[in-house]
């Protein structure tokens, strides 16, 4: 069509790109299209879309700003390449975990808490105001009791007091007030109380005064004389000392005491609701603000759609628009009160779009990083239908995604490869899915391939059991199930999104067997300077060598000797702070980014200096270090290393920065870490996150062999390739949130393709035939 022609004329052009592992890729991005980006992890797809297109959008983007906002806005290199032409201003939803602490939940990161807020200022009765009234973030709607957070934090008078003793007789448990100090004299000397009567035996004066006192003045007697003081009751005090204080920068016996004697619960004033008595007096349809934000999204859909009268009508219309997008994008298990800090990464990846679809902006481009990341495949076709809305109001979508089905929706595909890291960073092909499905790529040949479920599985050993009943972990959704994990096998729980397949899992039978391995995808902790070769305890094995080889101390090759560079102290980038401006980064001039020394550059190992060294891929170092026969302790690195490669890590260079992996790059390196046990009961959250088809295969290899020295492996996936491949499943559902939270089916793998109601089996059937 004629149209079209023109859209793919005048399309993103990239020419020349180099960053990372590209290879001088040159490519056109239709306009007004979806473009799916695919290969192997590791093959430049991130390089391409993130650090090329979507940094030179930004920067372009800036470049039109006023000098004064310009120097406000984080820095941008341009990206290495010869043009980045046609570029539109770029939106970039992530799996960045959505901040903003405890005043950011599903409400107010939509927007739908805000028109929730309006419905009830002009319906609601009586009404409490207008619609700040009803903010928990807002001075006149809050809580006073708590600040609109919904949760105090006090100190715990179980463990501070033993109320059968009297204060001389040393009731106070809690150090900073016992018996003898100052504070203790405020009690004890003040003549305020009987110091010998027994705390139970104190009436309600004397126990408000005792702990929630304050305001007055007080003479206590020290020992050096007599003292003024303004009196604090116990808790009144503790909080002013250990709960409205940053305590960050006092010793961490001061925080681990605070940490003991702290008690979080819920406000007694709102009983977690966070709003001022007025917004919670005021209701519509018999509930108030905060029953309503409670809610499940689908429920309260239903409720919202009651709402009568023109204003009323009109408002809860807005409402149900918003909240039937969250529904839409197969979240309609949360509730508006959620905090976001408690959603997974592709939870908020998909709350965020949401937001995007209700704008009217067009002729943007959307970029997405896995969208799929944490649904099951019946949720995987109404996440197509969204990207296909965002297309059809006119924006450009760019998707980073392994799945078939997404794939399937693409107008256009791009192929990454053939491999990863330096294997890769080449197109290695263009079309449509069609196209791709009968190219010679690993992704072609991956699409093409179908594979029927195991039947021969593994013997079944012992049962490991847990009852979510009589679990101390949250269960939240949970209906009272009983979990049963057979030992020395691989079991794969599934279920819908929001089912409580991490609830039971990571929660619930985590609390209940202390020794599992956890293998999950959070932060990994350390300094800016961690690296897979820290990380890996890999640094001075490699110090050694090279000290070794060059006849000197080990601590040559240290980035915290004399060896580093002087300039940067061993980072290889400066940070410069200016005044009011966002600190700088730039690479070390003294040293080109090296970290070390010309010096200690000099001494090689086999040809190579340190610095070349840490940049050798997983992969390139173990060939490395393996043609170093003969060492004991040689062997020991080899080994780590290979780990690293056994994990699908050997693209990884032994110096990048921890700090930019990918949440699946994590887990897998935490996992490289714990290979080498046995006997051991290891919990893996969705693995396959980021990894393509052919990687899938060596991860499964990887679950294989650890099963099969001995240990017992458990993981939640949808994956129909990991389900597949399971000698148990435990099918979680029939739906996500109130509609989830039982067990559907166990079994193996071949009798959950004949369930008659199963969502997984569904699917499962579909990807067999
Ligand atoms: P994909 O998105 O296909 O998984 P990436 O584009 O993230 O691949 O990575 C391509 C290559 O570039 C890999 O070898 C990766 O290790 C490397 N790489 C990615 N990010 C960085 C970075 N910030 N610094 C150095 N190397 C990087
Ligand atoms: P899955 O792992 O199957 O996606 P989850 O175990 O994460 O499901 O969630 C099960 C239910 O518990 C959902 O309704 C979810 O909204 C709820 N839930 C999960 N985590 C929390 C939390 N931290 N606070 C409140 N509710 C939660
Ligand atoms: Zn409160
Ligand atoms: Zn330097």
């Amino acid at each position: 069509m004629h149209t079209s022609r023109m859209h793919t004329e005048d399309g993103i052009r990239i020419s020349g790109a180099r960053e990372h592992n590209l290879q001088d890729v040159s490519l056109r991005i239709p306009r007004g299209k979806i473009t799916v980006f695919t290969g192997v992890s590791g093959s430049g797809k991130s390089s391409v879309v993130f650090d090329t297109v979507a940094v030179e959008s930004q920067r372009q983007l800036a470049e039109t700003f006023t000098w004064f906002v310009r120097n406000r806005l984080p820095r941008q290199e341009r990206p290495k390449a010869d043009a980045i032409e046609r570029l539109s201003p770029a939106i970039v939803v992530d799996q960045r975990r959505l901040g903003g602490g405890a005043r950011s939940t599903v409400g107010t990161v939509t927007d739908i808490h805000a028109v929730l807020r309006v419905l009830f200022s002009r319906c609601g009765t009586p009404s409490a105001g207008e619609a700040s009234a009803y903010s928990f973030n807002d001075p006149g709607g809050m809580c006073p009791g708590c600040d609109g957070l919904g949760r105090v934090v006090r100190l715990d008078l179980d463990r501070a007091l033993d109320t059968s003793k009297s204060l001389n007789g040393g009731a106070i448990l809690f150090p900073p007030a016992a018996i003898g100090t100052a504070w203790w004299q405020i009690y004890g000397e003040s003549g305020l109380f009987d110091p010998d009567k027994p705390l139970a035996r104190y009436d309600d004066r004397e126990w408000q005064l005792l702990l929630h006192g304050k305001g007055f003045s007080v003479k206590r007697r020290g020992s050096t004389g007599t003292y003024n003081n303004v009196y604090d009751g116990l808790v009144v005090g503790f909080e002013r000392l250990y709960v409205h204080r940053d305590l960050s920068t006092r010793t961490e016996r001061v925080r681990e005491m605070a940490r003991r004697y702290t008690h979080h619960g819920v406000c007694p004033r709102c009983a977690g609701a966070r709003l001022a008595a007025p917004a919670l007096a005021s209701r519509l349809l018999g509930r108030n603000i905060a029953e309503m934000a409670a809610l499940e999204i689908g429920h309260l859909i239903g409720v919202l759609k009651a709402v009568e009268g023109p204003v009323g009508e009109a408002v809860a219309a807005q409402a149900v628009a918003s909240l039937e997008r969250v529904e839409g994008i197969g979240l309609g298990y949360l509730s508006l009160d959620r905090e976001t800090s408690t959603l997974s990464g592709g939870e908020g990846q998909r709350l965020r779009m949401v937001r995007h679809l209700g704008s009217s902006l067009t002729g943007m481009t959307y970029i997405f990083d896995e969208p799929t990341t944490g649904l099951h495949p019946g949720d995987v076709a109404r996440l197509g239908d969204l990207l296909l809305r965002l297309r059809d109001k006119g924006n450009t979508v760019l998707v980073v995604e392994h799945d078939p089905d997404v794939i399937a929706v693409a107008d256009h595909v791009v192929d990454m490869g053939p491999g990863a890291g330096t294997r890769g960073g080449h197109v290695m092909f263009e079309g449509t899915p069609e196209q791709l499905a009968a190219a010679d790529t690993p992704t072609g040949r991956g699409l093409r391939r179908v594979t029927g479920v195991k039947r021969e599985v593994r013997e079944l050993g012992e049962w490991l059991t847990v009852s979510s009943a009589s679990s101390a972990a949250p269960v939240h959704n949970l209906k009272d199930v009983t979990l049963s994990v057979p030992t020395g096998v691989l079991t794969v729980v599934t279920g819908p999104a929001g089912s409580g397949k991490s609830t039971l899992v990571s929660e619930v039978f985590v609390a209940a067997h202390p020794e599992a391995i956890v293998v999950d995808q959070s932060a990994i902790g350390g300094s800016v300077r961690s690296t897979p070769a820290s990380y890996l305890g890999v640094l001075d094995a490699i110090r050694r060598a090279f000290g070794k080889a060059n006849a000197v101390a080990p601590g040559h090759f240290s980035f915290n000797s004399a060896g580093a560079c002087p300039g940067c102290r061993g980072r290889g980038e400066i940070q410069t702070d200016l005044a009011f401006m966002d600190p700088v980064t730039t690479t070390c001039e003294a040293c080109g980014g090296r970290r070390f020394t010309d010096a200690v550059l000099a001494m090689k190992l086999r040809g190579k200096s340190i610095a070349d060294v840490l940049e050798l891929t997983a992969g390139d170092a173990v060939e490395f270090f393996a043609a170093d026969e003969g060492q004991a302790a040689q062997g020991e690195l080899e080994r780590r290393l290979r780990a690293l490669v056994e994990v699908g890590l050997g693209y990884l260079t032994l110096g990048q920065p921890v700090s930019t992996l990918s949440g699946g790059e994590r887990q897998r390196l935490k996992l490289a870490t714990r290979l080498h046990l046995t006997g051991s009961l290891y919990v893996l959250d969705e693995p396959t996150t980021g990894l393509h088809m052919t990687d899938v295969d060596a991860l499964l290899a990887l679950l294989d062999r650890l099963v099969g020295s001995g240990n017992t492996v458990v993981v939640i996936e949808h994956d129909p390739q990991v389900v597949k491949h399971a000698d148990w499943v435990v099918d979680l559902g029939p739906g996500g949130g109130m509609r989830g939270g039982e067990i559907v089916f166990t079994g193996t793998p071949g009798e959950l393709l004949g369930h008659p109601t199963s969502l997984t089996a569904l699917h499962l059937r579909r990807t067999v035939d």
